[in-house]
């Protein structure tokens, strides 16, 4: 689809079970990440915002699937981050069933965006999160966020131990980005909404 008009965005809903997710034939972009990853900060890098995906939200509390609406024609939907050391065994289980439902039910999105820190080697966590998403069938990619931390000599080699690390094949795409500066922002929306 063209790109649609990014500075009109509307949050719809949380969903907190699988009957509160949304059905839709418009192109739906689901983006997952580790706590703290900058998910929040990635959005609203996107949007050209400063707060409006929430950030900094207290890691673990938010057990819910955001969607918002972009311009009427596309949703971005938030899945819960994971990987918060802190969060207790039944808010993991919440995670987990939520997930469950929604990478087994059928066809709620189009384009799966996985945050991973460029900085650190993916955790057993993001590596379940690469599962989900590579199991599912719809088309996946990968972010690798706070590039400006990082030196120009350590992008490389971090890029491939995260490709080696979550076993992502040539064909998927992993994007250098720092929502702080913007590097990737153009590349990254150039793959969600492709001419
Ligand atoms: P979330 O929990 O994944 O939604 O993460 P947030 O968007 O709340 O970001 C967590 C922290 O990382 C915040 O302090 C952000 O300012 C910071 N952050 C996010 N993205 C970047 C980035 O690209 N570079 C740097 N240096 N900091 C970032």
């Amino acid at each position: 689809m063209t790109r649609p008009n990014l500075n009109k965005v509307e949050f719809v809903k949380s969903a907190a079970s699988s009957a509160q997710f949304i059905q839709t034939s418009m192109p739906r972009i689901a983006f997952a990440g580790k706590s703290n990853v900058g998910k929040s900060s990635v959005i609203n890098r996107l949007l050209g915002r400063r707060n409006f995906a929430r950030v900094g939200s207290e890691p673990g509390k938010t057990v819910h699937v955001n969607y918002f609406l972009v311009d009427g024609r596309a949703y971005f939907i938030d899945l819960p981050g994971y990987g918060f050391a802190k969060v207790s065994r039944a808010e993991k289980e919440r995670w987990s069933a939520l997930m469950e439902s929604f990478f087994t039910g059928k066809g709620l999105y189009d384009l799966g965006v996985m945050i991973v820190d460029a900085r650190h080697k993916p955790t057993a966590d993001d590596r379940t999160m690469a599962e989900y998403f590579k199991n599912s069938g719809a088309a996946f990619l990968v972010v690798a966020n706070k590039l400006d931390k990082l030196k120009k000599s350590e992008i490389e080699p971090n890029l491939r131990l995260i490709r080696e690390t979550l076993e992502l094949d040539e064909s998927v795409l992993l994007i250098p980005f720092s929502a702080e500066s913007g590097t990737g922002r153009e590349e990254l929306l150039k793959a969600i909404f492709p001419e």
